[in-house]
């Protein structure tokens, strides 16, 4: 190995193969940044946790509109639902590389595993991903590298394939020990968790690619809450509780609709519309709302709010279940 200090920009999922990559890298004397990707379908708090609990300073960078784009309409295809996983990595990786320079970093490092998953961790979409990320020859993937073509970084010396491991398949035997040996005991057991590996978000996903809606704007509000669709232009979303209400309020702008009951704690609305919203939408989701208020009784006020004003108020008769289920995303 020369004797340059080289430096790895990491993705860290928080799962014990991301862990374990870093650990792997750092073990040779490479500064390694761990670096989360952050969207509306998986959020950094955990992975957050984890690095703070290994004295990790993780770096968080949010996807956005190209992302979004990547996901609409993926090269490589869906996995089982709407997960991208061969397009998704690859962007991952390019978006990695691009910061290079910022971090004045010399290649890039992955926790995945020769075999692990059968569609996206296979020796072909592995390549694929890759090829796709436009950062080919920088990629080293520590846990599975013996197995894999040498990159640059292990043809030039700068770290040693020797001390590099050849897991393969999806036992975590290897992984397990190696946690044991370093001492390691932060990490996830899921690896992130996915929201676009999950059949019922999709259907919220699938919903706003239909009626053209597929922009941050509308999509950064799918992870909370209860969400109905009103018609084709139109959709509402509902806090469940609190923690709901909290985050879908961070989210809002002042071109949001929001509405609140006027004399009840209940659920924070948010109305949406790819066109101008209609009399009928407003008394609707007025009805909707009141639904999920226990103590609400037969007519009620609802409040609409826009950029911190009060815009409308409307007298109307709580909806019953039966009458709201089928709007229900
Ligand atoms: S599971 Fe989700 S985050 Fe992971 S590669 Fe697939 S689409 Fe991307």
């Amino acid at each position: 190995m020369s004797d340059k200090k080289y430096k790895a920009l990491a993705l860290l999922s928080g799962g014990l193969d991301s862990v374990l990559a870093v650990k792997l890298v750092r073990e040779q004397g490479v500064e390694v940044i761990p670096v989360y990707f952050e969207s509306p379908f998986f959020t950094a708090d955990e992975a957050k946790q984890v690095a703070e609990k290994l004295g990790w300073k993780l770096i968080i960078k949010k996807l956005k509109h190209s992302y979004l784009k990547v996901l609409a309409n993926p090269d490589y295809g869906y996995g089982k639902n709407l997960n991208p996983c061969i397009d998704c990595h690859a962007f991952m990786f390019n978006k990695l590389g691009k910061m290079l320079r910022e971090f004045q970093a010399d290649f890039l490092v992955s926790g995945e595993v020769l075999g692990q998953r059968p569609k996206s961790q296979n020796r072909i979409p592995m390549n694929t991903v890759s090829k796709a990320s436009g950062y080919k020859d920088l990629i080293v993937r520590p846990l599975s590298q013996k197995l894999l073509p040498d990159t640059k970084p292990l043809r030039e010396g700068w770290l040693d394939k020797e001390k590099l491991l050849d897991i393969e398949g999806r036992s975590r035997k290897i992984q397990l020990a190696l946690a044991q040996e370093y001492n390691i005991k932060s990490y996830l057991s899921t690896g992130g968790g996915c929201r676009l590996t999950d059949k019922h978000f999709c259907r919220r996903v699938q919903d706003l690619m239909d009626q053209n809606m597929w922009k941050y704007k509308y999509v950064k509000f799918l992870t909370w809450g209860r969400h109905f669709r009103l018609n084709e232009k139109t959709k509402l979303v509902l806090g469940r509780n609190k923690n709901d209400n909290d985050a879908l309020e961070k989210l809002i702008t002042e071109n949001n609709i929001t509405l609140l009951a006027d004399d009840y704690t209940g659920p924070l609305g948010i109305l949406m519309s790819t066109e101008e919203i209609e009399q009928e939408d407003f008394k609707f989701s007025a009805g909707i709302l009141l639904r999920y208020i226990t103590e609400a009784e037969g007519v009620c006020r609802v409040n609409f709010f826009q950029a911190g004003e009060k815009i409308m108020q409307i007298t109307v008769e709580k909806l019953l279940d039966s009458k709201t289920r089928k709007y229900l995303l």
